[in-house]
């Protein structure tokens, strides 16, 4: 494990700083800082971008960033006993690393940021799911961001990427590649983490389309999508009655027979449905 900067190691700067993970925080972190400085690679070109970093804990995907060269970093930590940690960060980065703590739920720091904008993140499961819904579906495209660059558990990664066909396709599949790319660019294993999860987890690169994939009405799109993988065993013309009183003739208009299942549906035939129904 060679340094990547002139800072303690990771667990130093644990233990200097009394960083006991805690689970309610969902803490499980990434020690290795060539690892950190790859996943930060894998964001892209930082160096003329600003960096969102949510949940950075004691430190290590910070420091990739920085050490990888990005311009600027705002890093949005819930957790005050990490807050000292990553001072001591900013210091050796003389006005490149800005922190906030706070919750990154409640709290939106994009306007304190220059485009273009990255985000990075290794959160807890169910904050950067939430967070990646909300990311996915601003009033206007393009979002605040050129690129998410997410850590997640494997199964969520792979539901991201889904292909209609699959078991893991469903509305996060429909929402992410609608306007965005999305690809699964690293897997890790419980044991690269400290305290190691339960379950793998894996990486994903997202990057903002300049325009959606089929053109159709966000809001029009949720509901549908939402609707239709609510009760995905069931037939759509069931799984979307009440969404209007012909929706079978509006299904077979958009290239869809009314038996089918949402499992089966692709990007293009939804968006063709929630233009129908808009
Ligand atoms: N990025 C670090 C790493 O890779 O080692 C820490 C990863 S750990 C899985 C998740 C981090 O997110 C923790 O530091 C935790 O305190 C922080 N966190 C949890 N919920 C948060 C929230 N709602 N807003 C901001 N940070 C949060």
């Amino acid at each position: 494990m060679s340094a990547i900067d002139t800072l303690p190691p990771l667990r130093d700067v644990i233990t200097a700083h009394g960083l006991s993970a805690r689970k309610s925080l969902g803490q499980n972190f990434l020690l290795d800082l060539n690892l950190t400085a790859k996943i930060a690679r894998m964001a892209g070109n930082i160096e003329t971008a600003d960096v969102l970093e949510i949940g950075p804990g004691p430190g290590g995907l910070t420091r990739g960033l920085l050490a990888e060269g990005a311009r600027r970093v705002l890093a949005v930590e819930k957790d005050a006993r990490c807050i000292p940690a990553l001072e001591e960060i900013a210091q050796a980065y003389p006005g490149r690393l800005e922190i906030i703590n706070g919750d990154a739920l409640e709290i939106d720091p994009a306007a304190q940021l220059t485009q273009p904008i990255k985000v990075a993140a290794n959160l807890p499961y169910n904050v950067g799911t939430e967070l990646l819904v909300r990311w996915l579906t601003p009033d206007t495209w393009p979002p605040f961001w050129q690129s998410l660059t997410l850590m997640f558990q494997r199964e969520v990664a792979e539901r991201i990427v889904a292909q209609p066909g699959s078991k893991a396709y469903g509305r996060l599949a429909v929402l992410a590649q609608w306007r965005a790319s999305a690809q699964i660019v690293l897997h890790l294993p419980p044991g690269a983490f400290t305290p190691p999860p339960k379950v793998s987890s894996a990486v994903v690169h997202l990057e903002a389309l300049a325009a959606p994939r089929f053109p159709a009405e966000p809001k029009v799109l949720e509901r549908v999508v939402a609707r239709a993988f609510n009760q995905r065993r069931k037939m759509l013309r069931a799984a979307l009655k009440g969404m209007a009183p012909d929706i079978e003739d509006r299904l077979v208009a958009s290239g869809i027979k009314p038996t089918d299942r949402a499992e089966t549906v692709g990007l293009e035939q939804f968006c063709a449905l929630a233009r129908t129904l808009a």
